[in-house]
């Protein structure tokens, strides 16, 4: 047998009992030993004692035998007495043998007599009845003294312990130690050590010997001391033997009771350290009814509730991970449903779910189902008649529909239910059902991680209802509520995916309101507002199921047709495009306002144009563009041709963003001239683009892409920073004094300080204000803002004159003319063209300019290049010329060179131009078509 003491606990153990057993033990030991040792010893004593005794009673009746020889041949008379016999020396009749009173009275009376003397022989006496001699007979000490009982080693001693008889060798006898030994008892026992030898000395005497009236004799039986203890010597020996048996066998059994008793332990520690490694399912499996069996019963029922409680704390630390990722809520309640058996002790547990109408739905799973929440059941059911309560409700099973009780325990139905509400927004959402088969006997945890679960899917519906409004909010247009451009691109995305796979196509059609921005400007923008929510609303009414309608922001819509026909995409989108476009060209009445918003569309198409939304998106836009400028409110399909253009725009915007970092825009100025005496009155600064690539590039390249790229007001105040600049020039180098006028973009104008910056580059170059005139279109002159109008007006009241740009192609009435703070009327290259030639555009030529001046405005003819237009217009009344027959706009040095220098056009044409100059403050009056 392995002997096991595993442990401290069991070592200390051993040690203590074999020290409780080693104590008693050992004083037992000790006390039997002395006790056995004793009674050995006195046993050996006593034994030597009888010996001797025994031997000296052997003696005696020796003796006796030997008294009564002599006296029977003391009877037979003194005539027979033989010499000799044995156990005799001799005999012989005792005449004259002298004898004390005493002795001879012990005669007398027929009695033996014994004379034992050391050194003498023994004699006995006898007096013959009928003779009355004494006979004497000397006894045969060698017969006398020896027997078969004699001990090995004795002596036979007289009275005075003087040696009668003693066996081999002689002892140093110590008469006076014997003596004193015996004393006056008749035996004695003593140990003797002479010469270094350890013997045992038995000493014998008879009290009295009355047959032969002697004092006697003394046996001393002498033996060694080992000898006679031979049996002690044993006991000794096997002794120690003995108490180690006793001792090992009590430590066997120790140790084996120990080792019985600590079993368990030790099976409880193992157990233990897995539990305590991580190893959850580790039970301690004893069997009895001692306290071990009860402690291992408390460590399994300990190990099974935190195997729950860990469980419980794994699916919550999940179910966080889940709600922080935003994970769905099926994926939360599946997690819940699925891994909730592992985490509370229960037998089933379900999710009540609302469903259509006053029907609910329970999602259960089965344990270990690998897809939990696939067992659905449905039933009417009226939560409020469950009076459920926070934290947590104890139900009867009862009062839930049949349906759902079948799917929340496998097999014997529930007899106990916990019902923890879900509620978030203060509206009970969903209930967590945990059934048991039996009710639970401690439902504290059961509550408490219950609860947590329904916690955790209350956050989690919490979250998506969260979501869903981000998302909306997201994915949606606030204005419209139609999709944004966010939501579009995703569902252009699905539907070219499944286009792929079902080889249909898509369409993309971008909308665009026509004039949006002017309802903006005049009705303001919460009527642009109004006309943006309707305008969608019609378009609604055209889609199909499925079609998405979006709103990308302005006034920018699409539509997103899908599942198209595959090469039948133009029949089946021309009709809808026809009928959108007759549709949306119908005016819309905002706050009493009939407005005429047409729109124009461009269309892209999945697979033939693009594969992916953003380029369709472009395309789109690119189609849309050209349906603006080429017919607005009509429709145009992408063409590859217009792709092409798309990328050289994109081009030529990246160019230009680096030519404006690299300083490569330059200013040409073109000369104003008195159209009688072609003096020069004024210049126009024109921009330039000065590109390594491109070499000099107009401004109708580029100027509106500046604008797209909102670096317009950048322009426009570099261009005023620069013709200041340079008009400071050319004032300190005592050129000629001229205004140059500079073009202002419509954003410039309604979006930007224009009066304060104006002042601002006048006061920093010293400039007076007459010297600045401003270009604006007509367009946004005509515009009926309130800022535009203002910013007119302060310009006027500076002195800055302001010059209606490109008169004529802005399509508005003459009427504006009247309302318009301006003072210069330039007439637009396009009326001039005509002239002399076309007799229609003379007329109008000659109102417009007849008009002007009746409203005191300065008539500028623009695109002069033959002497018989420039005649005309003096005819008319024109006052100033531009044009190439005058000068082309030049390099700043060369203009300086050609019209500034005092030697060239004359003193007259300084005049001139000082002459022609009204004051910006005064109101336009008429100028005389004054004859050359
Ligand atoms: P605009 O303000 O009407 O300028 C007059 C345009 O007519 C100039 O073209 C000029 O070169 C051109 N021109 C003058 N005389 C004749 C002629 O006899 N025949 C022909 N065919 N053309 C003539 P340019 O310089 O190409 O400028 C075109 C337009 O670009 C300008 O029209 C103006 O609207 C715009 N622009 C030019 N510079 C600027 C600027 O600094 N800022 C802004 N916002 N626009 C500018
Ligand atoms: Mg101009
Ligand atoms: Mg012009």
């Amino acid at each position: 047998m392995r002997i096991y003491l595993p442990g401290k606990v069991s070592r200390r153990l051993i040690f203590q009992f074999l020290l409780a057993a080693l104590i008693p033990m050992s004083g037992m030991a000790w006390y039997v030993y002395h006790q056995v040792s004793t009674m050995l010893l006195d046993s050996a004593y006593d034994q030597l004692r009888a010996d001797c005794k025994s031997f000296g009673m052997s003696l005696i009746e020796t003796l006796e035998v030997r008294a009564n020889e002599l006296k029977q041949l003391a009877r037979d008379g003194s005539d027979h007495v033989p010499t000799a016999k044995p156990g005799f020396n001799a005999i012989s009749v005792q005449t004259n043998r002298k004898l004390s009173a005493a002795q001879r009275a012990q005669i007398d009376r027929g009695m033996t007599m014994l004379l034992l003397t050391a050194g003498r022989p023994v004699e006995l006496f006898a007096r013959s009845a009928a003779s009355g001699d004494v006979l004497a007979g000397q006894v045969d000490v060698a017969t006398l003294w020896t027997n078969d009982s004699a001990p090995e080693r004795y002596c036979i001693l007289d009275a005075s312990f003087a040696p009668l008889y003693c066996t081999s060798g002689q002892f140093p006898l110590d008469r006076r130690f014997l003596y004193e030994t015996l004393g006056d008892r008749n035996g004695a026992t003593v140990r003797w050590s002479p010469a270094g030898e350890d013997l045992l000395v038995a000493l014998w005497r008879p009290k009295f010997l009355p047959t032969f009236d002697s004092p006697g004799f003394v046996v001393m039986q002498v033996t060694p001391r080992a000898d006679a203890l031979l049996k002690l010597q044993d006991f000794r020996y096997l002794f120690p033997f003995i108490f180690l048996l006793a001792l090992s066998v009590a430590a066997g059994l120790a140790i084996g009771q120990i080792r019985r008793q600590m079993k368990p332990l030790d099976l409880l520690t193992k157990v233990t350290s897995r539990l305590a490694a991580g190893d959850l399912t580790a039970r301690v499996d004893l069997e009895g009814n001692d306290e071990f069996t009860e402690l291992a019963q408390t460590f399994n029922d300990m190990a099974v509730n935190l195997q729950y409680r860990f469980h419980m704390l794994a699916l919550l630390s999940e179910l966080d991970h889940d709600i922080i990722n935003g994970s769905r809520i099926e994926h939360v309640a599946n997690e819940v449903l699925g891994s909730i058996r592992k985490a509370i002790p229960c037998d089933g547990a379900g999710l009540l779910v609302r469903g259509g109408g006053d029907g609910y739905h329970l999602l259960t799973s089965a344990p270990d189902e690998m897809v939990p929440c696939s067992r659905t059941a449905t039933a009417k059911l009226d939560l409020n008649t469950l009076r459920l309560k926070q934290p947590v409700s104890v139900l009867e099973p009862h009062v839930l529909p049949s349906e759902f009780l079948g799917r929340l325990s496998d097999g014997t139905p529930p007899r106990c239910l916990f019902a923890f509400p879900i509620i978030t927004d203060d509206r009970l959402q969903q209930v967590l059902v945990v059934a048991f088969a039996q009710p639970p006997q401690s439902a504290d945890n059961i509550i408490q991680g219950g609860r947590s679960l329904a916690d955790r899917l209350g956050i989690a519906l919490s979250n998506l209802a969260r979501e869903g409004k981000l998302y909306h909010q997201a994915h949606h247009d606030s204005l419209t509520d139609l999709p944004n451009r966010v939501l579009l691109h995703d569902r252009c995305e699905q539907a070219i995916i499944r286009a792929r796979h079902n080889q249909t196509a898509a369409a993309l059609i971008l909308i665009d309101l026509d004039n949006f921005k002017q309802v903006n400007d005049t009705l303001g923008h919460a009527s642009g507002d109004q006309l943006l929510s309707r305008f969608a609303a019609r378009l609604k009414l055209h889609l199909r199921q499925g079609d998405t309608l979006a709103r990308l922001g302005g006034d920018e819509f699409v539509i997103l047709l899908q599942d198209l026909a595959r090469g039948e995409e133009y029949e089946i989108l021309d009709p809808l495009l026809r009928e959108l476009s007759i549709a949306l060209s119908a005016p819309i009445t905002v706050n009493e306002h009939q407005i005429n918003t047409p729109a124009s569309m461009g269309v892209a198409l999945y697979p033939e144009n693009a594969e992916h939304f953003g380029t369709l998106l472009q395309m789109a836009d690119a189609a849309m563009y050209k349906s603006k400028r080429e017919h607005p409110g009509g429709f145009h399909f992408y063409s590859s041709d217009l792709n092409r253009q798309s990328k050289a725009r994109f081009d030529l915007t990246q160019e230009l963003r680096d030519a404006v970092k690299r300083d490569e825009l330059i200013l040409y100025y073109q000369p104003k001239v008195d159209a009688r005496s072609r003096q020069i009155v004024g210049a126009e600064a024109l921009v330039r683009w000065n590109s390594p690539a491109r070499g000099l590039v107009p401004p109708a390249t580029f100027v509106h892409l500046l604008d797209e790229m909102g670096l317009g007001v950048w322009l426009g105040e570099w261009v005023l920073d620069r013709v200041c600049a340079q008009m400071r020039v050319w004032q300190d180098d005592a050129l000629i004094s001229i205004p140059v006028s500079i073009n202002m973009s419509p954003a410039q104008v309604e979006h930007t300080p224009v009066v304060e910056r104006i002042k601002a580059s006048l006061e920093r170059y010293q400039l007076d204000a007459s010297r600045l005139e401003i270009e604006i279109l007509e367009a946004t002159a005509v515009n009926d803002s309130r800022e535009v109008r203002e910013t007119l007006l302060a310009l006027g009241a500076e002195g800055i004159r302001v010059a209606l740009d490109d008169f004529g192609t802005g399509y508005s009435s003459l009427v504006y003319l009247t309302r318009i703070p301006a003072h210069v009327l330039k007439l637009d290259q396009a009326f001039i063209q005509g002239l002399p030639a076309d007799p229609r555009q003379q007329e109008i030529v000659k109102h417009i300019i007849a008009l002007a001046k009746s409203l005191s405005y300065s008539v500028v003819a623009e695109g002069v290049e033959e002497e018989a237009q420039l005649s005309l217009l003096v005819a008319l009344g024109c006052d100033h010329i531009q044009g190439y027959l005058i000068g082309r706009p030049v390099p700043p040095e060369e203009f300086a060179d050609r019209w500034l220098r005092q030697a060239a056009p004359g003193p007259a044409g300084l005049l001139e131009a000082r002459a022609c100059q009204r004051p910006a403050n005064e109101p336009p009056s008429a100028v005389a078509l004054s004859g050359t």
